[in-house]
């Protein structure tokens, strides 16, 4: 059956899979969300056998439904090949009685790669079936790991331009490196003086600005969007849990319908979203468990039911996770609302105006299968200590507030029994100075190159490509603007007069 895309504010927009991946967001600021979700229809047996390249096909296929068989297979094989440091693409680690499931082993050693190889594929594939003739523009805000991997994954693509805005006081040291020597002609990196929150908000004023769009127009140039707003990165995203659910049968760790639960370490709330999709079509998920850092907006909405995000931003050391409005929410808002356009649009003009809304008790009713929780700084650097000192495994800061919430799930709940995937979001590589001041304050007075090559020693792995290579790379983008000039900066790339 096909499945057709519409509007969280209107369902009178739809549009099939390839022109919604075009448009990344509806014109009215909402996001695309299919019109049903479809079912699994292979059996978990048959997936035990698979490859993640021929589960990747199983999964998108069916969410994809305009793209031929060719098409989508020639996008997974361009996407999930040596670029990804192991075979199996997405390898499941059993450490402590749960199952890291590493979603770092692409380019950029974060799990936006998952995503990020196949985008610019689906992208310039759909453009293709949409006759497309204006070059794509992919416009994105980063809090860091989506900037690096959308940039790695767009450079070079022929018929694209890749702008990222990132800011400039709020990523790690090692995230700025990665972003600012980037190589490839149409890529450009701009930093701001500005948070997260802006340079998305911005970014979003952008994308809704029919006058900016027109301009765009004449001079060959259209948008669209990276962010994990855009279904051709959430759809992506729901493979890998098929895929480590399969494992776990064909490892004989679970039997047959068996529930496990995940554990999300969450910031805009695309890698939860894409869970509870897994749920959705079939797969045997239990709880959804959503682990928030100091910035616990997410927290307080499962408790409460009220999102507000008047709050104070908070630096931590899990940047891509410093989030005050997390965007894909919008689609479980839209879901609880009873597939109700209008409902969520008002909910989110709430949120717009006022920072804040809240949510019915028929709708809270409906979140049960969602647990949320947070772990503070203090508690991410102990996991990561205590999780090395008992196992010798090391994982990032992302992780292990993943990893703390999920102690704190156990403790509340007793749910021991049922075996739980945690969702491995960053190398640990990538965050190498704090997680090795977690291990031991000796540390401390170490460079972040050196600090990798002891990471390696203790952790018993080798040092990625990804951080060799920016070793000695040259910094080629030194862009740096406010908040307010956004749209100006643009324009001066493009090439389009103020
Ligand atoms: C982006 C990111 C997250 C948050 O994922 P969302 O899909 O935005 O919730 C968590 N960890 C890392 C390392 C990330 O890069």
């Amino acid at each position: 059956m096909s499945i057709m895309y519409s509007s969280t504010r209107n369902e009178q927009i739809r549009l099939t899979a390839s022109q919604a991946i075009l448009k990344g967001l509806a014109d009215d600021g909402g996001l695309f969300v299919p019109d049903h979700i479809p079912s699994l229809d292979v059996s978990v047996e048959a997936l035990a056998e698979m490859s993640y390249q021929e589960t990747a096909y199983e999964v998108m296929k069916l969410f994809l439904s305009d793209f031929t068989e060719e098409e989508l297979k020639d996008c997974i094989r361009k996407a999930y090949d040596s670029k990804f440091d192991t075979e199996e693409i997405a390898p499941l680690v059993q450490a402590d009685g749960a199952y890291y499931l590493e979603l770092f082993h692409g380019a950029t050693i974060a799990f936006k790669d998952m995503a990020l190889s196949i985008l610019p594929h689906l992208l310039t594939t759909a453009a293709k079936k949409n006759q497309v003739k204006n070059e794509i523009v992919i416009l994105t805000a980063t809090s860091g790991d989506t900037g690096k991997a959308a940039l790695a994954g767009f450079a070079d693509v022929k018929g694209t331009k890749i702008i990222v805005f990132y800011p400039k006081n709020g990523v790690s040291p090692i995230q700025e490196k990665q972003m600012v020597t980037q190589k490839g002609e149409n890529t450009f990196v701009v930093g701001i003086n500005g948070n997260f929150d802006e340079a998305q908000t911005g970014v979003k004023q952008m994308f809704s600005d029919p006058e900016l769009a027109k301009r765009l127009d004449e001079a060959g140039y259209q948008f669209s969007s990276a962010n994990s707003i855009n279904i051709g990165r959430l759809v992506p995203q729901i493979v890998y849990y098929v895929y480590a659910y399969a494992k776990l049968y064909a490892n004989g760790v679970i039997s047959k319908d068996e529930t496990v639960n995940v554990v999300v370490p969450t910031g805009n709330f695309g890698n939860i979203l894409a869970a509870f999709y897994a749920k959705n079509m079939g797969l045997p998920i239990g709880k959804l468990i959503c682990a928030s850092n100091e910035n616990k907006v997410l927290f307080d909405f499962f408790r409460t039911g009220a999102y507000n995000k008047n709050r104070e931003f908070i630096l931590t050391s899990s940047p891509s996770m410093d989030i005050l409005i997390s965007s894909n929410l919008e689609r479980l808002i839209y879901r609880i609302a009873g597939n109700d356009a209008q409902k969520n649009a008002a909910f989110m003009k709430a949120l717009a105006d006022s920072g804040q809304y809240e949510i019915t008790d028929e709708m809270r009713e409906q979140l049960l299968e969602f647990y949320g929780n947070y772990a503070g700084e203090q508690e991410t650097a102990q996991e990561i200590r205590r999780l090395y000192e008992n196992t010798g495994y090391v994982i990032d800061t992302h992780t292990a507030v993943a990893s703390a919430v999920y102690r704190k799930y156990l403790k509340e709940t007793q749910d021991t029994e049922t075996k739980t995937i945690i969702a491995s979001t960053a190398s640990p590589f990538k965050f190498t100075r704090s997680v090795m001041n977690a291990i031991d304050a000796k540390y401390d007075s170490m460079t972040d190159f050196e600090l990798a090559d002891e990471l390696s020693k203790i952790g018993n792995v080798a040092v990625p490509h990804a951080i060799e290579e920016i070793r000695s790379a040259e910094i080629l983008h030194d862009t740096v603007c406010e908040v307010c000039e956004m749209q100006n900066t643009v324009k001066k790339i493009l090439g389009i007069k103020e």
